[in-house]
C-alpha cells in the first residue's frame, strides 16, 4: 500500500498541472493514470491553440489569467518556447451578421482582403461578406507543457503511476482508499482529474456525478498544396465554426468541430465529418485535399452549463473536483491548476485569478447540488 497527502486520478494536462502545484506547495503527491502513459486521451489529441477570444466570459477570463505561465514558465521550466505567434482568420458570408458582431466583442477585428492575403494568399474572400482577424491567437507547445508540468512534478518528489485505473474508492476514518490496477493507495485528499471518465471515477467513490457529457471531435492531418509551406499559416475558419484548419508539424490539421455528445471511450475520427470538413476548406482556401494522411478523435468533456467543475465536492469530505474543461483544457490548465492547489491548501483566491473576476462559485460543484 502506498500513502500520500493528496491523490490525483488522471494524467493528462489537468492532472499532471495540478500535481504539479500540489506537491510546489509541499504535500506529498501521487498521481494515478489508467494508461500506459500520461497525455493519451484529450490532452494528446487538440489542436493546441491557446485563443482568449473563444469560450464564455469565465473560460476567456481563465485563459487571460494562464497567458502569464505560458508565454513565461518558471526558470528551468522548459528548454522551448510554449507559445508561438498563430493567428486567426475567420470568414463570414451573408446572413452571419449576429456571429459577425459577436466575435467583434470577443476580440475579433475586421480587416481588409490584402491584409487576408498577407496572411494566407491562397485564401478565396470573392464572396466573403467580413473578414475578421484574430491575432493573440497563438499555438501551445502541449508536448512541452504537459512535459515539463510531469517533470515539476517529479522534481518535487511527486510519483506517477501508470497502468493504475482507478475501480473503487472508499473514505474511512478520514482517508481515502483507492483500488487502482492491482494496488491500493490511501490519501485524505483525492483529486478527479479523469477527463471524460471523471463522473465515473466519481460514482466509484460513491459521489453523486455532475452530469458531465464527453463530445467527440474528429481531426485529420493532411498535406498543403504542392511546393507551398504552409507552416506560417493562420488558422482559418468560416464563421459559423463548420471546421477548423491549422498548420501543424509542417502539414495542416483539418477538424469538423463536431460535438457527437459519446460514452467516455478511446475514440476515433468520423470519417465522412472530415470528408466535409475538406469541401468546406475548399471553398475557403484554393488547394484540393486529396487524402487524410492521418486520422484521430478526442473527446472534450462539458458540465451541463459549459464551465469548469473546480472544486471540493460539497457533499463528500476530501473529494476534489478538476473535470469539464470542454475545449479549452490546454489554454486554461495553469489558472485552473493554481485554482487548485489553492483550493486544497485551503488558501483564498489567487490575486490574479480574483483580478479577472473569477470567483470560486463560478466553478463550484456546488452549483449542480
Ligand atoms: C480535437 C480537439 C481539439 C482541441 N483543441 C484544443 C485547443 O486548441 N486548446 C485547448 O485549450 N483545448 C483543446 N482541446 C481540449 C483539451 O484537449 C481538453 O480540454 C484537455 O486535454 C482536457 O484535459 P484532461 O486532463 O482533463 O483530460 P485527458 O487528457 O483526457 O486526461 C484524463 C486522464 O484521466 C485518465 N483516467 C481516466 N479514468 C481514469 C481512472 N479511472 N483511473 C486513472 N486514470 C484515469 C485518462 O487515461 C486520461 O489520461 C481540444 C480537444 C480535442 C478533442
Amino acid at each position: 500500500m502506498k500513502t500520500a497527502d493528496v491523490i490525483v486520478i488522471g494524467g493528462g494536462i489537468a492532472g499532471a498541472s495540478a500535481a504539479a502545484e500540489i506537491a510546489a506547495d509541499g504535500a506529498r503527491v501521487l498521481l494515478l493514470e489508467m494508461e500506459s502513459q500520461p497525455g493519451y486521451h484529450a490532452t494528446g489529441r487538440s489542436a493546441a491553440m491557446y485563443e482568449p477570444s473563444e469560450g464564455a466570459p469565465i473560460v476567456r477570463a481563465l485563459t487571460r489569467a494562464s497567458y502569464s505561465f505560458l508565454s513565461q514558465p518558471p526558470e528551468g521550466f522548459v528548454e522551448v518556447p510554449l507559445l508561438s505567434p498563430r493567428g486567426v482568420l475567420m470568414l463570414a458570408f451573408g446572413g452571419n451578421e449576429r456571429l459577425t458582431e459577436e466575435a467583434k466583442r470577443n476580440g475579433y477585428v475586421e480587416v481588409d482582403a490584402a491584409f487576408a492575403r498577407a496572411k494566407l494568399p491562397l485564401a478565396k474572400l470573392d464572396d466573403a461578406s467580413s473578414i475578421l482577424w484574430d491575432g493573440s491567437a497563438q499555438d501551445i507547445d502541449v508536448d512541452a507543457l504537459h512535459a515539463g508540468r510531469l517533470r515539476a512534478l517529479r522534481r518535487a518528489k511527486g510519483e506517477i503511476v501508470n497502468d493504475a485505473p482507478v475501480r473503487r474508492g472508499q473514505r474511512a476514518g478520514g482517508v481515502w482508499r483507492l483500488e487502482a490496477g492491482g494496488g491500493t493507495y490511501e490519501a485524505p485528499t483525492i483529486v478527479d482529474a479523469a477527463g471524460a471518465w471523471s463522473d465515473q471515477v466519481a460514482q466509484s467513490c460513491g459521489v453523486a456525478p455532475v452530469g458531465l457529457q464527453p463530445k467527440r471531435r474528429s481531426a485529420a492531418i493532411i498535406a498543403g498544396p504542392a511546393g507551398v509551406s504552409v507552416s506560417d499559416w493562420p488558422e482559418v475558419l468560416p464563421i459559423d465554426i463548420s471546421f477548423y484548419c491549422k498548420p501543424m508539424g509542417g502539414k495542416l490539421m483539418l477538424s469538423p468541430a463536431e460535438e457527437e455528445p459519446v460514452e467516455p471511450h478511446d475514440t476515433w475520427a468520423d470519417d465522412l465529418r472530415l470528408a466535409e470538413a475538406a469541401a468546406g476548406l475548399e471553398r475557403l482556401v484554393d488547394m484540393q485535399v486529396h487524402r487524410l494522411e492521418r486520422t484521430w478523435g478526442g473527446l472534450r468533456t462539458f458540465a451541463p452549463d459549459g464551465l469548469p467543475v473546480v472544486g471540493f465536492d460539497p457533499a463528500v469530505d476530501g473529494f476534489f473536483w478538476l473535470a469539464g474543461q470542454g475545449g479549452y483544457g490546454i489554454q486554461t490548465s495553469p489558472a485552473l491548476s493554481k485554482l487548485a492547489a489553492a483550493l486544497i491548501a485551503r488558501r483564498d483566491m489567487p490575486a490574479d485569478l480574483a483580478r479577472e473576476g473569477i470567483s470560486t462559485e463560478h466553478l463550484s460543484p456546488r452549483r449542480f447540488r
